[in-house]
């Protein structure tokens, strides 16, 4: 009897009581809801620190906290199902889980959402008002996100979460920077920056990103002043190239290539800088690109950052042409007030009208930008708080090292990132709300007044300093430092909130209030932030405790649409995840997430969708038929292993294996191998091999000790599958769990709180059960074919293939009089029958000759020789044909074939 859908129930023997019994079908809607409810209500998922500390062990996981801006999307559901499979299976594995969930709500987005919400703008208000009304606006978001988390069977304990702008969050932002000023890790200098005019504020290196961008490529003549050997002639020019002639006022050198012989008489000279007038100094320098222009280039204060190094390095004086909202300064003269646009367009005409253009012409490069806003990046010099990086650099790669990477691959990326990490960490933001930097400044000698620890978190806007005099020179005046922490500064430390990190003013020390927590055990990410949200959580953790942050990271791709490309809103391929709830089993969507290895990009699949739900039922249907075929759970006992019958005892070998690779496949967060693995073995194996012979033996033995054997082997069998499935299939397995095996004491014995399968030591030759098996299947087939009932009797098969200790199993469920086995192969005459052409490969090599080709194949004239196929008067190669066969047993009896296995019925 198959189990699919529509079987299951008219011939059962010993049905339970009709209303004891599982519904026919399994539904979802009602089942997945209820659940979501309860776990939540009974606190399913609450970290147990008792079983923590007693084991002295606790898996915890530094969730990803996600921007508070809007709704919840693919990537969300995606990566939130990964982590989860991660903690259902380590709570059932481990003595505690602890699965925290974060808003971050203290960035920029949020701030804007607080503004649209409530129609207001963030300068009119203190930002002690401001940040209290960001707290109400994102608490509602946070409910609804809250719900959307829920609504995904997200197994968070919801008794511990943070939010990035609350006030403990707020302290631990700021014990993290007062402890790297002491360590001496952090300085405030005022030095060229990386600086977005559109958002005005400094940002760091790895917010810029590259962008292509068209623009003209103006070659612009310089004159002469002065060459290496002295004064110039009259009208000497030489051309410099560049993508921002904007940029003359703030031009201070110009360079040439030390291999530059053409150019060389020019270095030690001086130039004047067409429109604007200034006179400059030629000199050399190695970083002149000699490939790009003309090989002379000037330096500007600042185009680009290998300005900022000629300027550092040649003590360059400094220019600046261009202000904080990117508009031209004093020193651009009759462009003043412009934006550097305008004032580029306006200053290549001008340089063509006075004849110093020589060519402008269409140019491709890659400029950077600011990932938030895609606005292009300038280098302003300005006053910044910077974490100090560049030194420690082989020390974060070491760091790094020490992590086990999910997919190993992915190590790569955080390497390259520190390979190329150009500059310290600016860790200050000029904007209006955000977490203050918790620093005075002497109004007389400047000097830096720290806040206290123990009254962290302060403000210095509202917040008194906390000495009365300047302890450098007695002065009482005090600035208020204005600028807030950039958000990573922050979120870099979700491993010291989670631990509860602290400073103990009695103590005078660092403390953690669940200090079994740290090191955690894993970190979930996505690639995309490896470098912002991973390499800083390291810097910081590592400089905080001088230990790596992370046992292991385990990084994802990103979701991607039915064709592989990325889901954005401006190309409407977006797909939400409420809309794929609405047509699917959350389970379903789960099945749907678990297909793809970590860290490779992830198309929606909806057929992968749909065979979710089949296995849901297919799931539902076997353990109806089950809880039809056995009786009270309780009232069954472990058979000593004699009473064991060799196909109930390959059935549990089978599922110590399954549940000893299982394991390891989970613990290596392998989740795609799992999924498939435990879907094949529980549909073929269990369903379509096993369940059957079970249900043909439990008729057969009525009661006898062969059905304690197969009714025990049928039941371990189910609550193992139950346990397996559960990560990935949460409401089906927990729904099954109550109505068949849960205790219905007090609070929920939930499924998910059960203790991970175990293998049990069960052993078989599992290759022979295998076999038998197969020769089970085919003999039903072969009953099925010839009319006969499954229970006929069969008065003699033969079996050549290895089914040792399996005889009695066959012959019994397949009732088989006499079932003898062959050392030696039935002796079969194979016959050729015909030949199938590869026609897309003979048509266009043999085109007209192919009619004769058939007709040959036809008439039988052919013959194979070494592989190939000579045919009306030509040979084929091997790809192109395939010689068709008959395999005939000239014996008494019919011929079965199965993979292992050669069968005379008969
Ligand atoms: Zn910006
Ligand atoms: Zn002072």
């Amino acid at each position: 009897m198959s189990t699919d859908s529509d079987a299951g129930d008219a011939d059962a023997p010993d049905a339970r009581e009709a209303d004891d019994a599982l519904p026919g079908e399994y539904d979802p809607d009602e089942v997945e809801s209820k659940w979501q409810r309860r776990w939540v209500e009974e606190d399913t998922y609450a970290y147990d620190r008792e079983a923590a500390l007693d084991a002295d062990t606790a898996f915890s996981i530094d969730t990803p906290p996600p921007t508070v801006s809007g709704d919840l999307h693919m990537g969300h559901l995606y990566q939130f199902t990964l982590q989860d499979f991660v903690a259902r299976y380590h709570r059932m594995a481990d003595p505690a889980v602890y699965f925290p969930f974060g808003y971050d709500d203290n960035g920029i987005a949020s701030e804007r959402l607080t503004e649209r919400e409530l129609g207001i703008r963030h300068q009119d208000f203190t930002r002690r008002e401001f940040q209290e009304k960001c707290r109400e606006v994102c608490a509602d978001y946070e409910d609804a996100f809250t719900d959307d988390v829920q609504s995904l069977a997200v197994s968070v304990d919801w008794d511990n979460t943070y939010k990035t702008i609350e006030p403990r969050v707020q302290r631990i932002s700021q014990l993290s920077f007062i402890d790297l000023y002491e360590q001496g890790r952090e300085y405030r200098q005022r030095a060229p920056t990386i600086w977005c005019p559109d958002c005005e504020t400094a940002i760091s290196q790895v917010e810029q990103e590259d962008a292509d961008k068209h623009t003209k490529f103006n070659d612009i003549h310089f004159d002469l002043v002065e060459t290496g050997e002295g004064p110039a002639d009259e009208d000497a020019t030489f051309t410099i190239s560049t993508t921002r002639p904007e940029l003359l006022p703030a031009c201070v050198s110009v360079f040439v290539h030390p291999d530059d012989e053409e150019n060389a008489h020019l270095v030690g000279g001086t130039a004047r800088v067409p429109i604007f007038g200034q006179e400059v100094p030629i000199i050399e320098d190695e970083r002149v690109d000699l490939e790009t222009g003309s090989g002379i280039v000037m330096c500007c204060t600042f185009g680009d950052q290998t300005d900022i190094e000629w300027y550092q390095a040649h003590d360059l004086p400094l220019r600046i042409a261009i202000d904080e909202s990117g508009t031209m300064t004093d020193l651009a003269d009759d462009y003043e007030g412009m934006s550097t646009e305008a004032a580029r367009a306006a200053i290549i005409d001008d340089l063509d009208d006075v004849g110093a253009l020589v060519e402008s012409r269409n140019h491709e490069h890659t400029v950077q930008v600011h990932e938030r806003c895609e606005t292009e990046v300038e280098y302003l010099v300005t006053e910044q708080w910077y974490v100090e990086m560049l030194d420690r650099t082989d020390e974060y790669l070491e760091a790094g090292r020490e992590m086990d990477w999910y997919p190993e691959k992915m190590f790569t990326r955080y390497q390259h990132w520190i390979e190329g990490l150009e500059w310290d960490w600016c860790i200050s933001r000029q904007r209006d709300s955000g977490i203050p930097i918790p620093v005075w400044y002497c109004d007389d000698c400047g000097e830096t007044i720290m806040a206290a620890k123990e009254a962290l978190p302060v403000d210095p806007l509202a917040d008194d300093p906390p000495v009365d005099a300047c302890p450098e020179c007695g002065a009482s005046d005090f600035r208020p430092e204005e600028d807030v922490f950039d958000t990573w500064a922050t979120s870099s430390l979700t491993p010291l909130v989670n631990a509860g990190w602290d400073w103990d003013a009695e103590a005078e020390e660092f403390t953690m209030e669940r200090p079994e927590l740290y090191q955690f055990d894993l970190r979930p990410q996505g690639h995309d932030i490896i470098s912002f949200w991973l390499f800083h959580t390291v810097v910081k953790c590592y400089e905080h405790t001088g230990e790596v942050p992370f046992e292991s990271v385990m990084i994802n791709g990103m979701v991607l649409d039915e064709n592989r490309e990325a889901m954005s809103k401006s190309k409407g391929n977006v797909i939400p995840p409420e809309e794929v709830t609405a047509n699917f089993p959350v389970d379903a969507a789960r099945y749907w997430a678990a297909g793809t290895s970590i860290g490779d990009d992830f198309p929606y699949k909806e057929g992968d969708l749909e065979a979710g739900e089949r296995l849901l039922q297919k799931l539902w249907n076997a353990s109806r038929l089950i809880d039809q075929l056995t009786g009270e759970p309780e009232s069954i006992e472990q058979p000593a292993d004699e009473d064991l019958a060799a196909v109930d005892r390959w059935m549990l070998a089978e599922l110590d294996d399954a549940v000893a690779s299982l394991t390891e496949q989970f613990e290596a967060y392998e989740f795609s191998k799992a999924r498939n693995e435990l879907r094949s073995f529980f549909w073929n194996s269990f369903c379509d091999d096993y369940l059957e012979i079970a249900k043909q033996r439990l008729d057969d033995a009525d009661g006898g000790a062969d059905a304690r054997s197969t009714e025990y082997a049928l039941l371990t069998a189910h609550q193992t599958f139950l346990k397996l499935f559960a990560p990935f299939l949460p409401h089906v397995t927990e729904e099954l769990w109550q109505r068949l095996y849960a205790d219905g004491g007090d609070g929920l014995d939930s499924v998910h709180t059960t203790d991970w399968p175990e293998t049990r030591g069960y052993e078989a030759d599992l290759a022979a059960g295998e076999t038998a098996m197969e020769v089970i299947a085919a003999l039903r087939r072969y009953k099925t074919d010839n009319g006969l009932a499954l229970n006929a009797d069969l008065d003699r098969v033969q079996v050549y293939g290895t089914i040792a200790g399996f005889e009695d199993a066959v012959a019994e469920a397949m009732h088989v009089a006499e079932l003898e086995t062959l050392d030696e192969a039935p002796e079969v005459t194979t016959e050729v029958t015909g030949v199938d052409l590869d026609y897309s490969l003979v048509g266009p090599e043999y085109g007209s000759e192919v009619g004769d080709i058939d007709a040959a194949i036809e008439s039988g004239e052919f013959e194979e020789v070494d592989g190939k196929l000579e045919v009306a008067g030509v040979e084929l190669d091997s790809e192109m044909y395939e010689i068709e066969e008959a395999r005939t047993y000239s014996g008494d009896g019919e011929m079965i074939e199965t993979e292992s296995a050669v069968l005379i019925v008969g």
